[in-house]
């Protein structure tokens, strides 16, 4: 179900303790995709977990600017601060809890936004009538996960599925040429690099070459499946705070 298109007369109505709060990022993607295709990509897994769990479960907004100023130097990236973002994505899943639904996964697209969630969830679950807990849909996905980079072949060929017109294909080439193979500029396990303009001219890390809206849907179907099997675990828990403020 998800809040943005329902009435609030069915949202009354909906038995679930489940919610799942998609969290994107709004910047660069490389010359060939999106501003916005880490929140495309997190409401496309949401949606398509929801619709297939067996019981109801509530699909909150997408959350469209993150933790992503590493990309600052590219045109159109938006960023909040750690501390902001955290006390946001907090609120909204105290609001989910108070109408019921206190059993929350966050499903990020932004791998910039992983720690800030992990401190969150860890502080939601420990202090609010609630539990939640991240799910980043790239580390869900089997043998691709090692592909990741950045709008590289994962995330372009999600794209690809769920919104095959939001691809530059005639870019893909100059996506690919102009990228780097790697995120970061490394000295042994030592990552030099703070910002992504320092290591990738165009802003890709990994091949989209190598990506197909037929390896999206399959990527789709990963990681939809994974997210429903963390639901299982997730409305088992016991949404009470273990600890006083
Ligand atoms: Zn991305």
């Amino acid at each position: 179900m998800r809040l943005e298109t329902e009435t609030w007369t069915d949202a009354a109505a909906v038995e679930t303790d489940l919610a799942l709060l998609p969290v994107g990022s709004t910047e660069q993607h490389g010359p060939h995709a999106p501003l916005g295709t880490d929140t495309v990509d997190a409401e496309a897994v949401a949606t398509a977990a929801a619709d297939r769990y067996d019981d109801p479960v509530v699909v909150a907004p997408a959350v469209p600017v993150g933790v992503a100023e590493e990309h600052r130097e590219f045109a159109g990236t938006l960023w909040t601060s750690a501390s902001t973002f955290r006390a946001y994505v907090r609120d909204i899943v105290r609001s989910l809890a108070a109408h019921g639904w206190d059993r929350v996964v966050v499903v990020n697209g932004h791998g910039g936004n992983a720690a800030a969630l992990g401190e969150v969830t860890a502080r939601i679950v420990r202090h609010d009538d609630a539990y939640a807990v991240p799910f980043t849909w790239f580390d869900e996905v089997g043998e691709h996960s090692s592909e990741m980079g950045h709008a590289g072949p994962l995330e372009t060929s999600l794209l690809q599925h769920v919104n095959p017109g939001a691809v530059r294909a005639d870019r893909i080439d100059d996506a690919a040429t102009g990228g780097s193979d790697r995120w970061g500029e490394w000295q042994g396990r030592v990552n030099l690099a703070v910002d992504s303009h320092e290591f990738t001219e165009n802003g890709v890390v990994g091949d989209p070459r190598s990506a197909s809206a037929e390896r999206g849907e399959e990527l789709l179907d990963l990681a939809a499946s994974a997210l429903c099997a963390l639901l299982d675990a997730v409305r088992e828990r016991d949404p009470r705070p273990r600890v006083g403020e």
